[in-house]
C-alpha cells in the first residue's frame, strides 16, 4: 500500500486565499476543507481530478 500524501494547493471560495490540503481529501471528485484563514468550509467538485486507479 502506497501512503503517498500530495499536497495540493485549492482557493478558499469565500475569501480567496491559498489552502494546501492533503489530495486525499477529495472524494468522488469533491473536495472538502476548512480555510485555514477564515475558517469557511469549502466544499465543492474538482473537474480532472482523478483518482488512483488501484
Ligand atoms: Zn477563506
Amino acid at each position: 500500500m502506497n501512503d503517498e500524501n500530495e499536497k495540493l494547493i485549492f482557493f478558499c471560495e469565500e475569501c480567496g486565499e491559498k489552502n494546501l490540503v492533503d489530495s486525499d481529501i477529495i472524494k468522488e471528485g469533491r473536495v472538502t476543507f476548512k480555510c485555514a484563514h477564515c475558517n469557511y468550509l469549502n466544499n465543492y467538485p474538482v473537474p480532472g481530478f482523478k483518482n488512483k486507479a488501484n
